[in-house]
């Protein structure tokens, strides 16, 4: 093996006991090609692979790492907490503390639940949603993610009557056949669907600012429309901001749209990322009247071993504690403009067409397109010429997430050196094409 870079090593190691290799499958490089790399440690804005290559991250573990890696308030809560154990089984301060802050943050939370994952927060969310109105259907779009729950992968069906199909072999069409798949941003199919369906419709569940197709702001004018038929209709409106809580704004993507559209507020909020700190916690949260239907006090069954972990618990206090701290989100989005403006002006001295977009911490951009607003156009942007990209700034040290519809995250401890060697890199990689 001499000469092999210990990433393929270990690759080859994990590829013989772990399924691809990954314990999750967009880490396996299969949408960009090559080897993927194998965290040795991290610090701040970079991590280092197993080979000793130093990276500038991009990912920050899928967006929970907003402070950047080993914050030393936030690695100081966890020791402490470690010494104290490592889960009980029975409630503690620490996890009401999250939940007051949270509450407090987040206006439209009257009450909620921790969990340990944003798959469990969003599938607990719609059988709460489905409990709490006696109905079956959800409408969900297509292309946004809401973790791996039987019936949120699905795909839309051949017409509006007709509903979803699934996208994961080993899940039943019995099981989808309540869930809606819709375009994100038509508003003749929202209001087609919900004259259709409406009545029976449990949830619409959305990403406001979806993240799991690159980067694709719901429309204000959507947005509104959506609120308005929620509410005629008598269905919840559902925000999962598992990755835009705490990421685009303090009070997540809800306060966003609260800017334009005032006094707007979801129903139901899915939280999950940067809650955790980068420890596995998660929550749903809503209304008192929704929430109060939740096992103990209502009929909806949930539960969990490890829900509001005191290690988890105590990482995310601590991240929740700094981005509260004056300024945060204003350095933050600052730096995150600079890198897309960055970008998108070494393509244009180029002459390569480009396109970006950015909220907070969180960004995407497009090589060869205008800003697409749903799945469909995210999907015909230029996938060789991303992988392209994508393994030219890895070798130039910067790892972006290996695929094209995935969002790029920006920490409290990216540089503007950082920020200015991306660009740079970038720069050289637009004149070479
Ligand atoms: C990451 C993500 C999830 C799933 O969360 P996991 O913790 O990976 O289960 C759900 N919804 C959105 C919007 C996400 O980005």
């Amino acid at each position: 093996m001499y000469g092999t870079s210990r990433n393929e090593i270990l690759f080859d190691r994990a590829k013989k006991l772990i399924p691809g290799g990954v314990n999750s499958p967009v880490r396996a490089f299969k949408a960009v090609g090559g080897t993927p790399r194998f965290v040795q440690r991290a610090n701040g804005s970079h991590f280092w692979d197993a080979d000793g290559k130093r990276y500038i991250d991009y990912i920050g573990s899928w967006g929970p790492m907003i402070l950047g890696h080993g914050h030393p308030a936030v690695v100081d809560a966890v020791q402490k907490a470690m010494l104290d154990g490592f889960s009980y089984g029975a409630p503690t301060e620490r996890e009401v503390e999250l939940a007051e802050e949270i509450v407090r943050l987040v206006p439209s939370i009257e009450m909620l639940r921790l969990v340990s994952s944003g798959t469990e927060a969003a599938m607990s969310t719609i059988r709460l949603a489905r409990g709490a109105t006696g109905r079956s259907k959800i409408i969900k779009f297509e292309g946004c993610y809401h973790g791996h729950a039987d019936a949120l992968l699905v795909k839309a069906g051949s017409g509006l009557a007709t509903f979803g199909n699934p996208t994961s072999a080993g899940v039943p069409p019995e099981v989808v056949q309540h869930t809606l798949v819709l375009e994100y941003n038509n508003l003749a199919q929202l209001e087609e669907a919900f004259e259709l369906h409406g009545r029976e419709t449990a949830c619409l569940m959305m990403e406001p600012i979806a993240g799991n197709m690159n980067f694709v702001r719901a429309s204000v004018p959507f947005m509104k429309r959506c609120r308005e038929l929620c509410t005629q209709y008598g269905a919840l409106l559902v925000f999962d901001e598992v990755m835009t809580g705490f990421r685009v704004a303090l009070g997540g993507a809800q306060s966003v749209y609260a800017k334009s559209l005032p006094g707007f507020k979801p129903d139901m909020t899915v939280l999950g990322k940067v809650i955790g700190g980068g420890m596995p916690l998660a929550a749903f949260g809503g209304t008192r009247a929704v929430m109060e239907q939740l096992a103990p006090l209502g009929p909806v069954y949930q539960a969990g071993t490890l829900s509001g972990n005191p290690v988890a618990t105590a990482c995310g206090l601590a991240t929740l504690r700094e981005v509260q701290k004056p300024g945060f989100y204003d350095v933050l989005a600052e730096r995150t403009r600079t890198l897309v403006s960055g970008l998108t002006t070494a393509a244009s001295n180029a002459g390569v067409p480009f396109s970006g977009d950015s909220e907070g911490g969180m960004f995407g951009f497009f090589l060869f397109n205008d800003l697409p607003q749903n799945y469909g156009t995210v999907m015909t942007t230029d996938g060789p010429a991303f992988n392209r990209f994508f393994h030219a700034m890895l070798d130039a040290g910067i790892y972006y997430a290996p695929a094209l519809y995935e969002a790029g995250f920006v920490s409290a401890s990216h540089s503007t050196e950082d920020i200015a060697a991306t660009v740079d890199a970038a720069a050289r990689f637009f004149s070479g094409l």
